[in-house]
């Protein structure tokens, strides 16, 4: 009747045999200072917050902007949900189309709700100094750990990258001196330093053994057949001057019938060290086949090749050999390029003199003819 607005709120009285006594009542004025105001006015903030209520229709009654009171906002999402008597929260857009973060609650008694709202970007303020400040104060932990993790990842990977390079340093220089220097200072890079200096050190050796095997004589532990035949086709490439011995036991198959062919095989042995021991720096003595055994003399003239071959077949006829009485040998020289200019023809020519030694008698040297067209 006087303009003003207000909710009425009455309460029925019953008396135990349920008889109705009157009512207690009591009025709200909404536009004026009330009890919503003393309970939820003290929420008002200046940062956009504030809080409203609804009644069961959706019609304001209590809002810290006295002209929205009596609106009806029943499109409202969160009105109504707490209309409907839910509890919760959920981002709003208000009327004036700012973004709000709305928690609101269903009061079961008299069907109202009350919302609260505050602004997102207030509300997630905090959070964005939080993470700021986080990113301010893990930087340089950040950066001192990235420096930390690098120097550790260089220290572990050192070991390993000089075992990469030593190893195939290893395998030019045929040898592990520089895999051991290594300092394996973590287990993993010690172990498997270790394991490199093993395995290689038994390739090496492993290598080094069938390069002997496959360039040496077994028997006599001289150079073999292929060996001498690369050495003369490479000394024939570069064009070197060289003398070649062509030597055989005489009567050798007698040694055998007689003595036996273990004993023979100690006189092929001694022959090879009288070789040896006749030859100067840079002769090579192999054995070309069977009791047939080849001096190789670089720069050599048919003269001081002789020398040679007569210093050894004295020395074989003058000394016991190993079947207990001394054996001869015959011998046939031939020089290159004075007499041959292939080494088939060097070989050649050094078996007809060895055949004319034999004719001869044997116990002799003899120098070839001139192969030569
Ligand atoms: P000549 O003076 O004419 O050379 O007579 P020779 O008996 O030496 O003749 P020949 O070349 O026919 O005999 C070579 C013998 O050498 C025949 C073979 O049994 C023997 N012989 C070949 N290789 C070996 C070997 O590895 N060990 C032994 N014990 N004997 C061998
Ligand atoms: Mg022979
Ligand atoms: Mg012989």
């Amino acid at each position: 009747m006087t303009g003003r607005l207000i909710i009425f709120i009455s309460y029925p009285i019953f008396s135990e045999s349920n008889e109705y006594l009157g009512m207690i009542a009591g009025t709200i004025y909404l536009k004026e200072p009330n009890a919503f105001k003393t309970l939820l006015g003290e929420h008002y903030s200046k940062d956009g917050s504030y809080v409203y209520v609804v009644d069961s229709d959706g019609r304001v009654i209590y809002h810290q902007d006295p002209s929205r009171i009596n609106d009806v906002v029943t499109k409202n999402k969160v009105v109504q949900a707490v209309t409907s008597g839910k509890d919760g929260a959920q981002l709003v857009e208000n009327t004036k189309g700012v973004k709000m973060l709305a928690g609101y609650s269903a009061v079961a008694s008299t069907g109202w709700g009350v919302v609260a709202q505050k602004p997102l970007d207030v509300a997630l303020a905090p959070s964005f100094d939080r993470v700021q400040e986080v990113i301010i104060k893990s930087v340089p932990l950040m950066i001192v750990s990235i420096i930390i993790v690098l120097w550790a990842a260089a220290r572990i990977a050192n070991p390993l990258q000089q075992l990469a390079s030593l190893t195939e340093e290893s395998l030019d220089k045929k040898n592990v001196e520089g895999l051991k220097s290594v300092s394996g200072w973590y287990f993993e890079a010690y172990s498997l330093k270790n394991a490199l200096v093993r395995s290689l050190s038994f390739l090496h050796g492993q290598v080094s053994f069938f390069k002997d095997q496959s360039t040496v004589d077994p028997l006599t532990g001289i150079t073999n057949r292929r060996t001498m035949d690369s050495m003369l086709a490479e000394w024939l490439a570069n064009k070197i001057p060289h003398a070649i011995i062509l030597l055989d036991l005489d009567h050798f198959k007698s040694v055998n019938d007689t003595y036996g062919h273990a004993i023979g095989d100690k006189v092929l042995q001694f022959l090879a060290r009288q070789m040896e021991s006749v030859a100067r720096e840079g002769d090579v003595c192999c054995r070309y086949g069977g009791e047939e055994f080849v001096m190789l003399l670089p720069n050599t003239t048919a003269q001081e090749a002789t020398l040679v071959a007569e210093q050894l077949r004295k020395a074989l006829a003058d000394t016991i050999s190993p079947c207990g009485r001394p054996i001869t040998l015959s011998a046939g020289i031939a020089v290159y390029p004075a007499m041959a200019n292939t080494t088939e023809a060097l070989i050649e020519a050094a078996d007809d003199a060895l055949y004319l030694a034999k004719q001869e008698g044997r116990n002799q040297v003899k120098v070839a003819v001139s192969k030569k067209d």
